[in-house]
């Protein structure tokens, strides 16, 4: 069934759920939000473009999902708690059997992270995905990216390169994105690929903990990267302390699991760096929170990122786009 774009956009404006914070939301010119007086607001873009950041033949729901959870993961970053997002789509044809599926996996997220949608646009064109997330955090508490300090430890959440490791699987043919594999380790990477988890519990929780966060959306060297440059210090990882899943090194040996999670992008874990004094309260909030967070560098004086105990080559690369 072909949908006219008016009945599109009802059928996302009667999913969403209701926030008190909206003034008017969906069918305006505009959305009327009111922010609380004491926060500062977050906003953030991503878009997911069909075969670039996901596989075309991806099952609907998962890139609803995938295309929330990315901004989500933007938001815990910056230890802001998810209130209201737009929602652009560029779709070939406007068919309820592409549109609903993909709501489903849309609105799971955003329902159990309490994010709203308030606005959109809808235009024919290939399938892109869109996302304009906007989260609060009180003033002066936001986890930034320029505020590590030499001697601070550096953090890792849950397992990286997980979903490097599903994407290389798919790649070589050895995975099928849209079914369940009967292989327990190929799943299980196959499930953190299109279905990640933004971690946001956690980005709120570091308030006032962390002194830098990012998610690593790039690759872990590459995101710890931007950290040191945005704060003027060096990265120092150290390989032999990276937590390596039981179903990489399954699927890929250690070698190769250790590339992926050094360099393997779309996890969208937090890395973030602390003083050494927090360790105590870091143990106990994983614990809390049930998600691995294991000590992986540290910061030092000096520029870059610099990978100790790497059998590769040691470059600090992750995904660009625009790369030769
Ligand atoms: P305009 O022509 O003023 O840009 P539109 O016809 O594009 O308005 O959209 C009508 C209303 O529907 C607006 O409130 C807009 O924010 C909303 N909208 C459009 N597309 C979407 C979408 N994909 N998801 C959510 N809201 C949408
Ligand atoms: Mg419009």
């Amino acid at each position: 069934m072909s949908l006219d774009e008016f009945v599109l956009i009802e059928r996302i404006a009667r999913r969403t759920h209701a926030r008190d914070d909206i003034a008017l939301g969906i069918g305006d010119d505009a959305a009327l939000l009111r922010p609380a007086a004491d926060q500062q607001l977050a906003v953030t873009a991503d878009t997911l473009n069909a075969g670039v950041h996901f596989p075309a033949e991806s099952a609907p729901a998962d890139i609803g999902w995938k295309a929330l959870a990315v901004n989500l993961s933007d938001l815990a970053a910056m230890g802001a708690a998810p209130a209201w997002c737009t929602l652009s789509l560029s779709l070939p044809q406007a068919e309820a059997a592409w549109l609903d599926p993909f709501a489903d996996g849309l609105f799971a997220l955003a329902d159990a992270s309490g994010i709203a949608v308030v606005g959109g646009d809808t235009t024919r064109g290939p399938l892109s995905i869109s996302i304009t997330a906007m989260g609060q955090v009180p003033a002066g508490q936001a986890l930034r990216r320029d505020g590590a300090r030499v001697g601070d430890d550096i953090w890792i959440s849950g397992h990286p390169g997980e979903a490097a490791g599903a994407l290389r699987l798919w790649q070589q043919g050895r995975l099928d994105v849209r079914h369940a594999a009967a292989d327990a380790a190929h799943e299980h990477l196959r499930q953190r690929l299109q279905r990640p988890a933004p971690r946001l519990e956690l980005g709120l929780a570091l308030r006032g903990l962390a002194h830098a966060a990012a998610d690593v959306s790039d690759g872990l060297l590459a995101d710890l990267g931007h950290i040191a440059a945005r704060s003027g210090v060096a990265v120092v990882v150290q390989a032999d302390t990276m937590p390596l899943s039981p179903a990489l090194r399954a699927a890929f040996g250690f070698d190769a699991a250790l590339d992926c999670a050094l360099r393997g992008g779309d996890d969208y874990e937090l890395c973030f760096t602390a003083a050494p004094e927090r360790r105590e309260a870091l143990g106990a909030l994983s614990s809390s929170l049930a998600l691995p967070l294991t000590r992986v560098g540290v910061i030092a004086e000096g520029r870059g990122v610099r990978c100790e105990g790497d059998a590769g080559d040691g470059r600090a690369s992750g995904y660009r786009h625009f790369a030769e």
